[in-house]
């Protein structure tokens, strides 16, 4: 293809992003990367009634956290704005007026309760119902009525809508999608769909085609809900005369048990996030969970959605952004639903925190146990993450274990039952007075002469290196307990060990 790609990112500012919303976004990134394209948001925000205040910032903030920021956009400007539908009405017009024009819409004048009442009719004989080639006629639009009548309708003031005039006669529309290939649908089961509301303000449909058009956007990627729209918006393209765009209609996230749509209430019940930042309903005042917030990694929670629809094609799991831009194609973009799995979303994030450079989490650790980590060294604070970032799968699980930070105040009550013998004091003395004279006191060193003085003792492990964690420690858990004393220094070990010994007997 000799045009450039532009794609575009296009949500409604209805409420926070769904984590699928933010998937579509990615995809639409990546190709646009891929094909040295530009990745454009505009902001789809015609329906008033729908409108959600501090949305659209809370859209443009997610993509932030994510880190694929628009090239055209609300914020970032560009040739082809303004960038919120809101701000495009004239245009709408003029381009609807044209449609009428050529007798591709019209005006009809039906109220509410008169298409009811015909739906309501048809299902009394068992029928359904739809404003189109069959029954427009019997309507009360300008097709249907003259043009004097039409003219009186309008000068006493009577609200209308503007329709789509789908073709008659059972036209076969193609819609040739990137990633399901060519799909057919008679124009004859398409309704007469209503391209501006009685409030003037365009629809979806309208906005959305002629948008596309005019911000020269060459392939439409969004998800697979919007494919029934596609052979109306095709029509469209045709009737205005322009050439559409390529289409990619995206799979659905399903739900864990993969049975249906992933919806919010099924992350309020298995307590995983569902949208990328919290949010707080501004009318009910209710906060969501956002993965920033729940402490995942932007390169995890990515990488995690970049699977959900597409693979590599072999068994490589592990992308960071460049690299999927990279990789991606629209081919290995799949076509059934994509099954979400929370848990695969932690092992993400597990394998983010620890791969890289862990000196990068100095500051957040410090930042997050402020208190307790006051003036400690930067070699201090990465002593803890060589020790913790294997055993958490988040970075603030690590404040959790309070041992790092100071004392054990308590013990764990179970395991000194079973565990602390009446023997146990003494050989924790004995080990103190050994630790004493190791020098340098690191963690090799440290384990050398644990072993020796098992040896020299005939000791097992267990009857010795489980009582030295718990008085170290206070729980059952944790770190290499050489690693641990190393960190700690020979005073602080010798303390603990002390302190335990006098508390627990
Ligand atoms: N405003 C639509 C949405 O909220 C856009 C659909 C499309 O990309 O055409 O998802």
């Amino acid at each position: 293809m000799s045009a450039s790609v532009r794609v575009r990112f296009a949500p409604s500012p209805t409420g926070p992003l769904h984590m699928g919303g933010v998937r579509t976004a990615l995809f639409n990134y990546l190709y646009a990367k891929k094909h040295n394209g530009t990745f454009i948001l505009r902001v789809e925000d015609t329906d008033q009634a729908r409108f959600v205040e501090g949305a659209e910032a809370y859209i443009e903030e997610s993509l932030k956290w994510c880190g694929f920021e628009p090239d055209e956009g609300t914020k970032a400007g560009g040739n082809h704005g303004p960038y919120r539908q809101s701000e495009r009405s004239e245009l709408y017009l003029k381009e609807l007026n044209q449609l009428m024009a050529t007798g591709h819409a019209y005006k009809a004048f039906d109220t509410a309760e008169e298409i009811a009442a015909k739906r309501t009719e048809a299902e009394a004989n068992g029928d359904v119902w739809q404003y189109d080639a069959k029954t427009r006629l019997s309507m009360r639009n300008s097709l249907a009525l003259s043009a004097a009548e039409v003219a009186q309708l309008e000068s006493e003031g009577h609200p209308f809508t503007v329709r789509f005039k789908m073709p008659e006669s059972g036209r076969e529309v193609k819609v040739s999608d990137e990633i399901r290939g060519e799909i057919r649908v008679s124009s004859s089961v398409l309704d007469d769909k209503v391209l501006m509301k009685a409030d003037g303000l365009p629809t979806y449909h309208l906005a959305n085609v002629v948008d596309d058009h005019h911000m020269e956007i060459s392939h439409v990627i969004r998800g697979e809900e919007w494919l029934p729209s596609a052979p109306l918006h095709v029509l469209l393209y045709e009737a205005f005369g322009w050439n559409p765009p390529a289409f990619a209609h995206l799979p659905l996230i399903l739900k864990p048990t993969g049975n249906g749509k992933l919806s919010k209430r099924d992350g309020d019940k298995g307590g995983f996030p569902i949208f990328p930042l919290a949010w707080t309903d501004p009318k009910s005042s209710q906060t969501s969970n956002g993965y920033r917030e729940n402490g995942y990694l932007p390169e995890a929670f990515l990488n995690m959605l970049l699977l959900l629809g597409w693979s590599s094609g072999d068994e490589r799991e592990l992308f960071s952004l460049e690299e999927a831009v990279e990789a991606f194609s629209m081919e290995n973009v799949t076509k059934s639903g994509a099954r979400f799995n929370p848990d695969k979303a932690v092992w993400f994030n597990e394998q983010y925190l620890r791969s890289g450079d862990s000196s990068r989490w100095i500051e957040p650790l410090k930042e997050r146990n402020a208190e307790a980590m006051q003036g400690w060294s930067g070699t201090k604070c990465q002593q803890v993450l060589d020790m913790m970032l294997e055993r958490v799968q988040f970075l603030h699980e690590i404040g959790a274990h309070s041992y790092l930070f100071a004392a054990p105040d308590r013990f764990d009550e179970k395991l000194i039952r079973k565990k602390w013998k009446p023997e146990t004091a003494g050989y924790l003395r004995d080990l103190k007075d050994v630790l004493a004279a190791v020098e340098p006191f690191e963690s090799d060193n440290i384990e050398t002469h644990f072993k020796q003085f098992l040896a020299t003792r005939e000791l097992g492990f267990g009857a010795v290196l489980l009582p030295f964690r718990i008085a170290l420690t206070g729980t059952g858990g944790g770190p290499s307990m050489f690693d641990f004393a190393e960190f700690l220094g020979k005073n602080q070990t010798l303390d603990r060990l002390e302190s335990a010994v006098a508390k627990l007997g």
